[in-house]
């Protein structure tokens, strides 16, 4: 009878022993978690910070005890793995309750440990009231400090996916947030523009935000944490949460000698063996050759570590017969009323690679517009000038974006082109879609790009000397063009434009923009086809162009400190609120 010990109980960990009690009903497993709780659901921690998910109880998928009587599984929580021998075939476990220490025998260890958040050495980090999210502790933690510390005002520091989940959570709760971003941008796995789309959401939902600003240091004073920023501003405010990221807990596996790789994960083969054919180890903690750039990468999502813990299981009991196949880092993420998902690279990850690339937005509806409360989703892809390869998608909106990153991420990872997205056969009926997808829309312009029907030319090439040298024409209504405008623009509506070709000039560069990139794809087919010689369509149209055009940080809308009677500083927003 096999043993086979399993470290950390989560995502990975609890489902690796479930699955190996489906299929070897024999083998002795032993699950040790540091923690006192397995199998929750950390997706779900900032909502319950939010009060969205009300009952703490369901966060847990499973209680020690069920899991323990379901599967058999020797489950032993507070129970930290701090050394490995591997020549001996144990592992050291100390107990945190009883603080004894003793040795366990394995068959097969599996490590899934997870990773940790980062805690840049900024001065006054562990002050009281900075707290970072991983477990349901730190999540106790935030929710009671937050009830008794009466909180008025919180700070996010880094503008990831779990940075933007806690900024929207807090605010519903009444909280005025602030995020201080380090890069021009949130989110970064997108490119700037849909980025752009997402600054312009948190505007209107009243977040400040500072982009390109560091926090230098934090101090208490007077109750409240004042923070310093790199531009020399300070913010001061009730609770701060650290989203800057996270890395590898692969400590253990380090120090017992396995192969860490060049991002510090622990290194697997495709079976998910490390560097000992022993010991597995998948989730956050594992580094992975990237299936479209063949370099290792580190994936903190939990459908690849839940995916992978399947694969371990078969392994062991199967003897390395599955193979894991990598992640394409297909995420999603609600930020107040939009969903944000992304899946494969970015333009910006295609550029530090060298890889040559072409892309295009498209913006289309969620459903039929004829059908009520259709909604705006715009969509990114990016692919290869060669042969229409996939390489990676971005799209922003308010219904829908999920199926349509998971269509778009299925084609990619079968190495599809954007001649299959155009194949993609969706359910249509109106309230759902239309007859022609936005992903078959994405494909279709993709296609009209590669086969030069249409040339395009992309805001960030519409610099000073750009405009100076073309012509800009803009084919929307005259109504649509007195709301805004990309500066020296020309309006012909595209109705007019065949009867008005000779207000336009016969050399040179015409780049035409609308609203959203039809109509000034039609309007380039129009003049192409009337002998003018060098016409750009706008990617993305005037939409884009307004989302990054606009101001992108929020700053200072919190301002208006006021000193009060007793002499400290109070800032009004804050007593009004
Ligand atoms: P974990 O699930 O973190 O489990 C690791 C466990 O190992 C921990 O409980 C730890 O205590 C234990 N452990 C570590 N070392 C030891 C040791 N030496 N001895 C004993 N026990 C040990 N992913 C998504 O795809 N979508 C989301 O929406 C999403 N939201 C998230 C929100 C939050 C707040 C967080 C924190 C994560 C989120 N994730 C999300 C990421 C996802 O939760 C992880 O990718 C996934 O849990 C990784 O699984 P894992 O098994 O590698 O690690």
């Amino acid at each position: 009878m096999a043993k086979i010990v399993i470290v950390g109980g989560v995502a990975g960990g609890a489902t690796t022993a479930a699955r190996l009690r489906r299929i070897d009903e024999q083998a002795q497993i032993v699950l040790f978690e540091r923690g006192k709780y397995i199998s929750y659901a950390n997706c779900g921690l900032p909502y319950y910070i939010g009060d969205v998910i009300a009952d703490r109880g369901r966060l847990f998928v499973q209680t020690p005890r069920r899991f323990a009587a379901r599967f058999k599984i020797d489950v032993r929580i507070r129970s930290e793995v701090t050394a490995i021998d591997r020549k001996a075939r144990q592992i050291t476990v100390t107990d945190l309750k009883t603080k004894k220490t003793y040795q366990e025998s394995y068959d097969k260890l599996v490590l899934s440990p997870g990773a940790e958040p980062v805690k840049p050495p900024i001065p006054g980090i562990d002050l009281r009231g900075i707290f970072t999210v991983r477990n349901v502790p730190d999540t106790d933690r935030i929710k009671d400090y937050i009830g008794k510390r009466k909180v008025q005002r919180a700070l996010i520091v880094g503008a990831g996916f779990i940075g933007l989940e806690m900024a929207e959570n807090l605010h519903r709760r009444g909280i005025l947030v602030t995020i201080v971003e380090m890069a021009e941008q949130v989110m970064t796995p997108l490119d700037f523009e849909m980025a752009a789309e997402v600054h312009q959401h948190l505007k209107a939902k009243n977040v400040e935000f500072y982009l390109n600003e560091a926090v230098t240091s934090f101090e208490s004073r007077l109750g409240k944490l004042a923070v310093h920023l790199s531009s020399g501003k300070e913010l001061r405010v009730d609770l701060v949460i650290l989203g800057v990221g996270v890395r590898p807990d692969s400590a253990l596996a380090r120090d017992s000698g396995l192969q860490i790789g060049e991002r510090g994960g622990i290194r697997v083969d495709e079976f998910l063996r490390t560097s000992d054919p022993d010991i597995y180890a998948l989730g956050d903690a594992i580094e992975f050759p990237h299936p479209l750039l063949g370099k290792p990468t580190s994936i903190y999502l939990a459908g690849p570590a839940n995916k992978q813990g399947r694969i371990v299981a078969d392994n062991i009991v199967r003897e390395n017969k599955r193979v894991y196949r990598g992640s394409i880092a297909t995420a999603i993420a609600k930020v107040f009323d939009l969903t944000v998902g992304s899946t494969g690279l970015s333009e910006k990850a295609l550029r530090a690679e060298g890889i040559p690339f072409v892309s295009s937005i498209t913006h289309s509806a969620s459903h039929a517009g004829y059908y009520p409360d259709a909604q705006p989703i715009s969509m990114k892809i990016v692919f290869s000038p060669d042969d229409g390869r996939l390489f990676g998608a971005q799209i922003v909106g308010y219904h829908g974006v999920d199926k349509r990153v998971d269509i778009i991420a299925t084609v990619l990872k079968q190495g599809g082109t954007i001649y299959d997205l155009q194949e993609i056969e969706h359910a249509y009926a109106p309230p759902f879609s239309s007859a022609k997808d936005p992903v078959n829309i994405a494909g279709f312009v993709a296609e009209n790009i590669l086969t030069d029907l249409v040339k395009i030319v992309h805001w960030h090439e519409l610099n000073e000397a750009e405009l100076s040298r073309s012509f800009i024409l803009d084919v929307r209504q005259p109504d649509e063009y007195k709301l805004g405008k990309v500066e020296g623009a020309k309006n012909i509506p595209l109705n007019s434009l065949r009867n008005r070709l000779k207000e336009l000039p016969r050399e040179g560069r015409i780049i035409v923009y609308c609203a959203a990139g039809l109509r000034a794809y039609l309007a380039c087919r129009i003049l192409s086809q009337n002998g003018f010689p060098e016409v750009y369509n706008l990617s993305g149209g005037y939409k884009t162009y307004e989302f990054v055009t606009e101001k992108q940080a929020n700053e200072d809308i919190f301002e208006g400190d006021v000193i009060g009677k007793d002499g400290n500083i109070y800032q009004t927003a804050v007593e009004e609120a």
